[in-house]
């Protein structure tokens, strides 16, 4: 149709950030774990708009549950309270231990990140604020200073997101979770292992080039740069239970416990940066910070909390909600009624489908199966994650483990689009496929995959 040519004549890398720009995807339905295009071919989801989808594309529940709230009402700011609001923040908080309690809605990551941000020091007094490497926050000036990823900065001198940005105080932790010779501490990236020593042995024939080591020797380079790096005080650190965009890279045991303890000796709060990991796609919790044994000061999320409607939270104490009273908060759209309705509807429809569930069995069963492609295949480096979080990371070859070029990358994600599945990339490097359906694909949905991505993998291998 008509619309559809103006479309694809408007549509090009120069004008929208299209992440299949040989040819791209123009969709315009979706249900559960399916995607249709214009031209009506159908996609299985293994991205889910960027693990955002949590339940399902257009869920029936949750979207009867919308529509309910639209023809009651839309928007009325937060100076007044209003039945879905309240219920929701109520909802919300049973899922978190004592002391967190206290919501505040916001309508993105960034934005949730950007209040953790400024509570954390209106509560603590100090100013500097941690985060590992390879992290990835938000995109708004302050967020995109505390990301450490790279690739989503912009190269402009004390400006915008530059290595050192318009957050002077923003310091890079001492981890690492992509190309391990960027790191000054050689970590786990070359091995995703964070499950320790063992895993390493395991594997360690094929990753020549990494200084794999005990957990005890993590610890210790972390407490080291502590010691050496680590201003006396602190306001906050941010941590992704497991990094996202930097490629489902994971802690080795007791890092992240004890990097709270360390930041708490500083007088810094916590801040356990859930957009990704929360809402059951750990598979094992609810949240993410739980598979580490600890307990956050405070907690932001975003993306699955409202299945693709835009919404945000910061959860956190009594005490730190009491420092941050003083000052003025105002977010004109933030837990607005339908937000509200559609997140208490997904918090419902999490438990009613099993989504939890279905994380932990079916992102078992694929990583399962995708480490025997690793065995297989000289370009598969690594398959890491936990639930439906997987990173797939590729190389040029088991030996050198430099990344796999971006225009190899493409080439499989693009042959994997062709043959019906939309997946995700990311890492430093861009070196790590990613795979983070609505929590609702089956093991049929799994099995089309990997014979998708096997076909992939070895069209390419044949083509090199
Ligand atoms: N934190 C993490 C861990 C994320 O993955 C993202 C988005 N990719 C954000 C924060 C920012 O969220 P938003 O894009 O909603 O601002």
């Amino acid at each position: 149709s008509s619309h559809v040519a103006i479309r694809r004549q408007y549509c090009n890398p120069m004008t929208m950030k299209v992440t299949y720009y040989k040819k791209p995807v123009f969709i315009h339905q979706g249900h559960m774990q399916w995607l249709w295009d214009v031209d009506g071919r159908r996609y299985l989801d293994l991205f889910a708009g960027v693990a955002t989808v949590s339940v399902g594309h257009c869920h029936p529940k949750v979207t009867a549950a919308a529509e309910h709230q639209l023809k009651r009402l839309w928007h009325t700011t937060s100076i007044y309270v209003y039945p879905p609001l309240h219920e929701y923040c109520e909802k919300l908080a049973s899922y978190f231990p004592d002391p967190l309690k206290v919501i505040y809605l916001t309508n993105s990551g960034s934005e949730a990140n950007d209040l953790a941000m400024l509570m954390a020091r209106l509560h603590t007094g100090n100013f500097d604020i941690l985060t590992f490497r390879g992290s990835y926050h938000g995109g708004s000036p302050q967020t995109m200073g505390l990301t450490s990823n790279a690739a989503y900065k912009y190269p402009i001198a004390n400006g915008l997101g530059c290595t050192n940005t318009m957050c002077p105080d923003v310091f890079r932790g001492p981890w690492g979770g992509s190309h391990c010779r960027d790191s000054p501490v050689q970590t786990i990236r070359d091995c995703g292992c964070a499950q320790g020593t063992q895993t390493h042995r395991s594997r360690g024939s094929t990753h020549s080039r990494c200084h794999c080591m005990a957990n005890e020797q993590y610890i210790g380079q972390l407490k080291e740069t502590f010691a050496t790096s680590v201003p006396s005080r602190i306001a906050a650190f941010f941590g992704e239970p497991i990094q996202g965009v930097g490629g489902a890279v994971q802690y080795p045991k007791n890092y992240l416990k004890e990097a709270y303890k360390l930041v708490r000796e500083r007088g810094g709060v916590c801040i356990a940066d859930e957009v990704q990991t929360g809402f059951g796609r750990t598979g094992t919790h609810f949240w993410g910070f739980q598979g580490h044994d600890v307990i956050p000061d405070m907690v932001t999320m975003a993306k699955g909390i409202g299945n693709g409607f835009p919404m945000g939270a910061v959860v956190t104490t009594p005490e730190i909600a009491a420092s941050f009273a003083k000052g003025v908060h105002f977010n004109t759209f933030g837990g607005n009624p339908v937000a509200c309705a559609i997140a208490s509807s997904v918090l419902d429809t999490i438990k009613e489908d099993g989504a939890q569930q279905i994380s932990l069995d079916v992102g078992t069963y694929l990583m399962t199966e995708l480490a025997k492609f690793r065995d297989k295949y000289e370009i598969i480096g690594d398959v890491r994650g936990k639930g439906l979080q997987i990173g797939v990371e590729m190389v040029k070859d088991k030996v050198s483990r430099d990344p796999l070029p971006a225009e190899a990358m493409g080439e499989i994600f693009e042959d994997v689009k062709d043959m019906g599945v939309l997946i995700g990339k990311g890492g430093v490097y861009g070196q790590t496929f990613r795979i983070k359906p609505p929590m609702c694909i089956t093991r049929e949905d799994a099995d089309f995959f990997l014979a998708v991505f096997n076909k992939s993998i070895k069209n390419y291998m044949d083509r090199r």
